[in-house]
């Protein structure tokens, strides 16, 4: 698209636009198309629907009028990305937004109303899986976009889309895919809509994110499974030795007893509220466990069983010595007679974000005048691994400014999308691409 001289960044029209009952109407429509793919990166069988959800995107994104809009070929097998950009506003800063369309698994049985990936409207909110995280949140940057080139024809500055599909599992091929493409993601700034305001009216800018490491430990007693009637008593049962090595990582407080592992941040003796725990300070859980038999009566001594570990790091807690720390301690605490597999799959950095640069000055702005409040800077205890990897290895600032309720249910049964939040979110995207002109 041929742009004319640039027009000024005035957004009134493009707000005007996007407050039009019929747009929202359309909007919602399709974003009730992309939902309905079941994008789930985690699981091999949802591969074709990862890939559809990506060709329906690069469709959106061309006709939305941006320009290049094609799938990234995946590296080394991961799933495809999207991206599309609009560059005709010379002298005008380049903004990179980004958003993931893979979702985290769902099935009815897990406790949902709906099927989730049939989206439903209930009251003001779109029930689906991806409706918050991050689908509907990602829309906000294209329909601002939408508003924009139906109104002025033209954006107020330069705009790269870039839409990831691994994000929840912890975007293993980011590294391989900026050696590849060292030059795609290229920006001023980025914008991230993937995490949740304060509340309701209470906008808020994340300003650091936890680091992740995810591990799997494995505990082998034996060739095959025993009888229980024959042998229990008389053998190991790695199920016991599985567990114990797990409650080994804590202490009766709460307090991680792994060694070292609060070597290099604060670690003082006092009490960390519940904000602060789930923030600012670093935890390791037990997200499954595995092994033996619970679908019919069958007394079984297992052979094997296993456990899947995710550790939330800090600030100074690098996620190779920390897996480093865990490894020593699960061979210390591994006994006689079984042999135990510690095997890290994932592994992001912590992620303080500066908050002043001009970029983050114009989102400040955006908010304040979208919401008549100005944003909280707020600490987030999630993990996007690429927020991470852009800021380090691309030197760009990146904005974290979500529109995600604490009551979406992300990862969880019934994850929704409230809508006035939604369409709050278009407009204040609006006027942060303003306000990002010079
Ligand atoms: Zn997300």
């Amino acid at each position: 698209m041929i742009a004319s001289a640039p027009a000024g960044a005035d957004p009134s029209r493009a707000i005007a636009y996007a407050r039009q009952p019929a747009n929202r109407a359309r909007w919602i429509g399709q974003l009730g198309e992309l939902l309905t793919f079941a994008s789930i990166s985690a699981l091999p069988k949802h591969r074709a629907d990862v890939r559809a959800a990506a060709e329906w995107l690069a469709g959106h994104l061309a006709r939305l009028g941006l320009d290049g809009s094609r799938l990234v070929p995946g590296i080394d097998g991961g799933p495809p990305s999207v991206y599309a950009d609009w560059r005709h506003a010379p002298g005008q800063p380049t903004v990179l937004l980004y958003g993931h369309f893979d979702v985290q698994p769902a099935e009815q049985k897990d406790g949902w109303q709906t099927d989730p990936f049939r989206p439903t409207r209930v009251g003001e909110t779109i029930v689906a899986r991806g409706a918050s995280d991050d689908k509907g949140q990602f829309f906000a940057h294209l329909k601002a976009i939408d508003s924009y080139l139906r109104t002025d024809g033209r954006l107020p500055i330069n705009v790269k889309v870039w839409l990831e599909g691994e994000e929840e599992v912890g975007s293993p091929h980011l590294e391989s895919f900026l050696d590849r493409y060292p030059d795609l993601l290229r920006a001023d700034a980025t914008l991230v809509s993937d995490t949740e305001m304060a509340g309701r009216g209470q906008p808020s800018i994340v300003v650091s994110l936890r680091g992740m490491l995810i591990a799997d430990l494995r505990v082998r007693s034996g060739a095959s499974d025993v009888h229980s009637g024959r042998f229990g008593g008389a053998v190991i049962n790695p199920i016991h030795v599985l567990c114990r090595m797990l409650a080994s990582l804590h202490d009766q407080s709460g307090h991680i007893a792994v060694p070292g592992f609060y070597q290099r941040i604060p670690d003082t003796p006092r009490v960390f509220t519940s904000l602060e725990r789930r923030t600012i300070r670093p935890a390791i859980d037990v997200n499954g466990i595995a092994g033996g038999y619970v679908a019919g009566s069958k007394t079984v001594i297992p052979a094997e069983a296993m456990a899947r570990l995710s550790a939330r790091l800090v600030p100074q807690q690098d996620p190779r010595e920390i897996a480093e720390k865990l490894r020593c301690h699960f061979r210390a605490v591994t006994p006689a007679g079984v042999r135990a597999r510690f095997t890290i799959s994932t592994g992001s950095r912590p992620t303080t974000i500066p908050r002043d640069h001009p970029a983050m000055h114009a989102a400040v702005r955006a908010v304040t005048r979208a919401w008549g409040v100005p944003p909280r800077f707020t600490c987030s205890g999630g993990t996007i691994a690429p927020v991470e990897a852009l800021q380090r290895r691309l030197h760009v600032p990146v904005v974290l400014m979500g529109f995600g309720l604490p009551d979406d249910n992300i990862h969880a049964p019934n994850e929704r999308l409230h809508l006035p939040e939604f369409f709050r979110g278009v407009e204040t995207v609006t006027h942060f691409l303003a306000e990002c002109a010079r």
